[in-house]
């Protein structure tokens, strides 16, 4: 498509995505979190390189897989419902956020199905907070033990949030403890379970997950801005 017009945004977007590719690792895979942003702000994402789109809600996540599905590989990075196992499985190429067993058994129905095996990370509750999503780093490793018998799921990772905010030094341990779990999976070496990502690391944390190992990172604000809501 020719475009004559480069409106001022999708310039800055571009000089972003250019910029954190060049400063990445080459074995460090760049995941665009666009949660608020336009299908504009999301193409110009992917016209200067993103392969991967990280999205938190089916609903926003719904019109841009439509419009632009075979322009990027799709992630789900949101808290999921069950409710909504149906639509993350038909939309997306990665869920990056399973947390349960109940959440694991309806993904693995969904995918049979459709005859699809989907790639899933294990959310990891790093902090051990009760207010955050994800397994407790001590229960992980018997969740994924259950399922490697699952024919439609491919456990391929896990994936960790860590502190947003503040000095990304305290983010350092989360990164580490989701890292051992990893390592030990690993070791596992169970049928089903290849531990190939290690999804970690924000705008403000992206450098030190990638000391601690991470090999997928999740950038938001630093591609695209602040989001409106937080001025
Ligand atoms: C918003 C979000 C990010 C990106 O955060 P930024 O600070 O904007 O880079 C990464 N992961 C998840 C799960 C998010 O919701």
């Amino acid at each position: 498509m020719e475009r004559l017009i480069v409106e001022e945004f999708e310039e800055k977007i571009a000089e972003s995505v250019r910029r954190i590719m060049e400063s990445l690792p080459p074995e460090v895979t760049l995941v665009a979190a666009v949660k608020g942003r336009s299908v504009a702000e999301v193409r110009a994402a992917i016209e200067a390189g993103v392969i991967h789109v990280g999205h938190n809600y089916i609903q926003e996540a719904e019109l841009m897989v439509d419009l632009m599905r075979d322009n990027a590989k799709w992630h789900m990075i949101g808290h999921l419902q069950r409710n909504k196992a149906k639509k993350a499985v038909l939309l997306f190429d990665m869920i990056e956020t399973v947390d349960s067993w109940r959440l694991v058994m309806e993904l693995d129905k969904r995918c049979a199905r459709m005859a699809k095996t989907m790639p899933v990370l294990i959310e990891v509750n790093s902090g051990r907070e009760a207010s955050k999503t994800g397994v407790m780093p001590e229960d992980v490793e018997g969740l994924v033990w259950h399922m490697r018998e699952l024919e439609h799921l491919s456990v391929q990772g896990l994936m960790t949030m860590g502190p947003r905010f503040g000095d990304p030094e305290h983010a350092r341990p989360f990164f580490q403890e989701t890292r051992k779990a990893f390592d030990r999976l690993a070791r596992m070496d169970l049928p089903h379970v290849s531990m190939r990502y290690l999804s970690m690391g924000m705008t403000n944390s992206y450098r030190v997950a990638i000391e601690e190992g991470a090999n997928m990172v999740r950038i938001g604000t630093k591609i695209f801005g602040q989001r409106g809501s937080e001025g």
